[in-house]
């Protein structure tokens, strides 16, 4: 524990932490320590990680990155975080992310953006970490934290982990309870692993997955031994290529990767196929829709009553009280999402927006089940691009919401995905593989992982 406070301590102006917490995980090396000598050691012993600020932990301030929730002591842990901790893990502290999860490129946090580890080759533009996990993307590739927790709406820790030639997985939606996560868009929010490598990812997602009462949506199934069943054989296993991801205009060096990643899946044994997947197009507005929509309810309960920030100018009134509040605490892209959402869900726009987003929605989880009729894993990019530069999208968010574009789709149909390294751009930026599964098929991501990383 102690290298890695130090080393969180040394690599402060990236900042990828929001609060630090070093006794915390020195009391764990000293827990396991006891253990050790009292032969009851746990999985995670020990081990210190970097926890997404958007996990709720018992005592410890949970901002969400937003001044919503500055200052905001839970008095209650994630099940996520808890089920760690009960393994043994200590916190090195809370990692920033973009404001409620909602980013590409962690610029949209109260707190300052996270600074990327990583340059492109002769210059030293700052470069985004990717998001809303950009802190955890961060703290693992400037190696502060050995893994992270992140979540994933369309893409939060996949897309982070490919900007910085780390791994990470989004589980099957349900693996991982929400409970004591802060909400974004409900039924898309899942939380997952992040670290250095696959394996970690397994070790990591096996002690975070499990049923949880205190989530409706939480699966009642067992947690396989992911880490011990971790094989990089893909003997015998149909790795699908969807077509329609080869987008118009993707760059030669996101084809080359592509090409590489399909070489990798062959080498070890998988058989290619070409599949189609004819809703992908719909996907980022579909997105870009039920996310906002399911945000601006979500957020409804941040009205100076309940938690975090209270504006009361003198003399107000509740309404007044709830507008100061609001327009002071959410920053500009969270107002904009909930604008939309509150648009998209009003009365005389609900059918021709939100109800036509979930059917598209229901086709696209379609063409998924018809494609694994044919395949048993599918590979494709993580993202269009390299990590661009800090600044260069933020004053057009539709170019934003492009970056996205392969990492919605499986989490508009649930289903398992994880991004491995595949390789560097021709400025020397890592590019990340994204491998998607059926549901439940965590094994069969990881193991293409570890057969292509
Ligand atoms: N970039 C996407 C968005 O802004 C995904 C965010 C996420 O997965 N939390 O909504």
């Amino acid at each position: 524990a102690d290298a890695f406070i130090a080393a969180v301590a040394a690599g402060r102006d990236l900042n990828a932490f929001i609060t630090e917490t070093p006794d915390h995980a020195i009391a764990a090396a000293d827990e396991a320590d006891r253990a050790r000598s009292a032969g009851e050691l746990r999985p995670l012993s020990g081990v210190p990680l970097g926890i997404k600020d958007l996990f709720c932990t018992a005592g410890v301030q949970t901002t969400a990155a937003s001044h919503m929730l500055e200052g905001f002591v839970p008095p209650y842990e994630s099940t996520v975080t808890s089920k760690l901790f009960g393994a043994g893990a200590g916190m090195l502290g809370k990692l920033n992310l973009d404001q409620f999860a909602m980013g590409s490129s962690n610029e949209t946090s109260a707190f300052g953006n996270v600074i990327s580890p990583w340059r492109r080759g002769g210059d030293t533009v700052a470069l985004a970490p990717g998001g809303s996990s950009g802190g955890s993307s961060a703290a693992i590739a400037a190696r502060m934290v050995p893994g992270a927790t992140g979540t994933d709406t369309g893409g939060s820790i996949r897309q982070p982990a490919a900007f910085t030639g780390t791994s990470g997985i989004k589980p099957t939606y349900g693996r991982c309870s929400r409970f004591g996560i802060v909400a974004f868009a409900s039924s898309l929010d899942q939380a997952g692993s992040m670290a250095r490598d696959v394996r970690d990812c397994a070790i990591l997602l096996e002690q975070m997955a499990g049923f949880d009462p205190k989530d409706a949506t939480s699966l009642d199934v067992p947690v396989p031994r992911w880490e011990d069943n971790l094989s990089g054989d893909l003997k015998g296993k149909r790795v699908g290529i969807p077509r329609e991801y080869r987008v118009e205009g993707m760059p030669a060096e996101i084809e080359a990767l592509w090409q590489r990643g399909i070489d990798f899946a062959r080498d070890a044994g998988a058989e290619i196929v070409e599949v189609s997947l004819p809703h992908t197009r719909q996907a980022l507005p579909t997105y870009y829709i039920i996310a906002p929509a399911e945000a601006s309810s979500n957020l409804a309960r941040y009205d100076g009553v309940r938690y975090g920030l209270r504006d009361l100018p003198d003399g107000a009134g509740l309404q007044d009280m709830y507008a100061a509040t609001r327009a002071a605490g959410f920053g500009a892209e969270v107002k904009r999402r909930i604008l939309i959402g509150t648009y998209v869900l009003s009365a005389g726009y609900y059918d021709a927006y939100y109800t036509k987003a979930q059917k598209v929605r229901a086709l696209i989880a379609r063409d998924f089940e018809r494609a694994f009729e044919t395949c048993d894993l599918l590979l494709t990019p993580t993202a269009p691009s390299a990590a661009f530069a800090l600044g260069e999208k933020n004053a057009d968010p539709l170019s934003m919401y492009l970056n996205d574009v392969f990492t919605v789709p499986a989490s508009l149909a649930g289903l398992p995905a994880m991004s491995v390294p595949g390789g560097l751009s021709a400025e020397g930026l890592p590019l990340g593989l994204q491998i998607i599964g059926r549901p439940l098929d965590e094994q069969g991501v990881l193991d293409a992982g570890l057969a292509i990383e």
